[in-house]
């Protein structure tokens, strides 16, 4: 009967902690326990989309994510994601969360618009507004291997997004940048590259 109620209890506290971690932005248990399999070298692995379970998160919605800096498992994950895309194996020049399996929106994208291209890490960022004409360019993804195709992006996008201090900004991003972030914000909508390209011919395999 003692049993009965401490483990009544542990389920309650359990749910309790679930929906407090969804409703705060804070990482869910299953999602903590995704981040605990960070390799020795600092890295997650990188979901493939002709993996099927790998398929189901890359093509599910991100939710929003508390951009708490003093949040030590959000700072191992940001730092992990960033290990992830900088792969010398396979290196990156943008990474979304759901690669590495959290559905949750945090993005690193390198700015080639900015002196010494610097990677940095965005939160809960939104294109608000699309601007300029549509262009054609070459893409890749770390989670189509094999695959380059060419997609038409608009050229000049305004995002909004949280800092890592949990500032809110507005900015205009222009030019192969403007294209990086519309890649991996696809990434956090379930979106990959590959669905925007109708003509498959235009999917070119390089292996
Ligand atoms: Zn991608």
């Amino acid at each position: 009967m003692k049993n009965h109620i401490i483990n009544k209890l542990s389920l309650y506290l359990f749910i309790l902690f679930f929906l407090s971690s969804c409703a705060t932005g804070r990482f869910t248990p299953s999602e903590l326990q995704i981040i605990q399999n960070i390799n020795k070298e600092g890295r997650l692995r990188v979901l493939l989309v002709e993996n099927t379970q790998d398929s189901i998160v890359l093509y599910k919605k991100s939710k929003s994510i508390n951009a708490d800096s003093e949040n030590t498992e959000l700072q191992n994950f940001v730092q992990a994601l960033f290990k992830t895309v900088q792969d010398p194996n396979k290196p990156g020049i943008g990474i979304a969360a759901p690669q590495v399996g959290i559905n949750r929106s945090v993005i690193w994208v390198q700015r080639f618009d900015k002196e010494g291209a610097p990677f940095e890490v965005y939160f809960n960022i939104k294109i608000k507004n699309y601007s300029g004409e549509k262009k054609d360019g070459m893409e890749g993804c770390l989670s189509v291997d094999n695959y380059r195709g060419t997609v038409a992006r608009a050229s000049e996008i305004t995002i909004e997004y949280d800092t890592f201090t949990q500032q809110n900004k507005v900015e205009i991003i222009k030019g192969f940048t403007a294209v990086i972030f519309q890649h991996e914000i696809d990434h956090l909508n379930g979106i990959l590259y590959t669905d925007r390209i109708q003509d498959k011919s235009l999917l070119v395999r390089t292996q």
